[in-house]
């Protein structure tokens, strides 16, 4: 990752945190409010947060179509929590308008509310890599009928909890509270 330069979209979030953990991984980070400044960046990130707000702030920034354009030309893109929410094609419970570039359904706050908030270990088992995770969810959603080009890479309680497809990838946990830099490096992994 050394030298890439991935943008973090600013609406809301663990923005910061975000920024700690690709500078750890050898990348340099920016916030993202404005279309423009999507050209200047390799990979994008879409924090946790509320995706009801967040999608209202990519519509009214004007960053829907352009979010979609930086990913079809093929830059890699890691949404968490709201940020997978955000990702999905469908959406349930509440749902909000996504950008729909991940053939899941994202169920919101499928697992309680803010108090029903958990960690957990998550061992793929193999070589992964992604061995001993430790995921922190809050008022997370789950992913649900996932199409056919979804790949997933780690479950909890055989909810998958993070899945790619081509350069789209989504954790329905907060890797940037854990402090674990595994996830932000399958950018290019
Ligand atoms: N519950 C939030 C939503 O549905 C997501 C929570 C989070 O990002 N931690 O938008």
């Amino acid at each position: 990752m050394a030298g890439r330069r991935v943008g973090i979209l600013g609406i809301q979030g663990a923005v910061q945190k975000h920024g700690r953990l690709l500078e750890a991984a050898g990348a340099s980070s920016e916030i993202v409010l404005h279309p423009e400044e999507l050209e200047t960046v390799d990979a994008l990130v879409l924090p946790g947060g509320e995706s009801s707000t967040i999608s209202k702030g990519i519509e009214r920034l004007g960053l829907l179509e352009p979010i979609r354009e930086f990913v079809r030309q093929g830059r890699p893109v890691l949404g968490t929590c709201a940020g997978a929410i955000l990702l999905a094609k469908r959406c349930r419970n509440h749902p909000v308008p996504t950008l729909g570039l991940l053939d899941v359904t994202a169920c919101r706050n499928a697992y309680g509310t803010q108090v029903d908030s958990f960690s957990s270990g998550a061992d793929p088992g193999g070589d992964s890599g992604l061995a001993g995770m430790r995921c922190v969810f809050i008022r997370a959603p789950r992913l649900e009928d996932l199409g056919p080009d979804v790949e997933v890479l780690l479950r909890v309680d055989d909810w998958p909890v993070l899945v790619r497809q081509a350069g789209v990838l989504a954790s329905t946990f907060h890797p940037e509270l854990a402090g674990d830099p595994r996830v932000h490096r399958l950018l290019w992994a």
